[in-house]
């Protein structure tokens, strides 16, 4: 085991219905930790910057505009293996493939509107961390 640092977005799904702190909950309570957090809303640019890996899925035009239709909670987790353990925590991308007493089974409203993003390998996590944070603002 070892102490990682991954990246999260709470959606806008889970602004919208004013789900943030069902989201941090379910997060603290398995074991992460914020150490850094901030609310902010993605123009296209940044979420298609972000999202570039999927850009020639047949879902990258309606994801971007999903992900810029309302606020979301950008934020860095801390904690033992923090990469996989997000995404214990979120579930399978699919809601309805994922497990129970994920936030995704209990919250996400369809495939695209799934309520979290989480890092999948910790080399992603350093340049997804850094896309939206400064060193000096992530406080352990
Ligand atoms: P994850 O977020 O679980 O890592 P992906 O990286 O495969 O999933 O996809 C990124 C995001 O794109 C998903 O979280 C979801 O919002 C959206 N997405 C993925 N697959 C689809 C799909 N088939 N239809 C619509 N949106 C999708
Ligand atoms: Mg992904």
């Amino acid at each position: 085991m070892a102490l990682e640092r991954t990246f999260s977005i709470i959606k806008p799904d889970a602004t919208r219905r004013n789900l943030t702190g069902k989201v941090l909950t379910m997060l603290e309570e398995g074991g992460l930790r914020v150490v850094a957090q901030k609310r902010v809303e993605l123009d296209q640019e940044k979420a298609e910057g972000f999202y570039a890996v999927h850009k020639e899925r047949p879902f990258f035009n309606d994801l971007v505009a999903f992900m810029t239709s309302g606020p979301v909670v950008v934020q860095v987790l801390e904690g033992e293996d923090a990469v996989a353990r997000n995404r214990e925590i979120m579930g399978a991308t699919d809601p309805a493939d994922a497990d129970e007493g994920t936030i995704r089974k209990a919250l996400a409203e369809s495939i695209e509107a799934n309520s979290v993003h989480g890092s999948d390998s910790l080399e992603n996590a350093a340049i997804e961390i850094a896309y939206f944070f400064n060193e000096n603002e992530i406080v352990g």
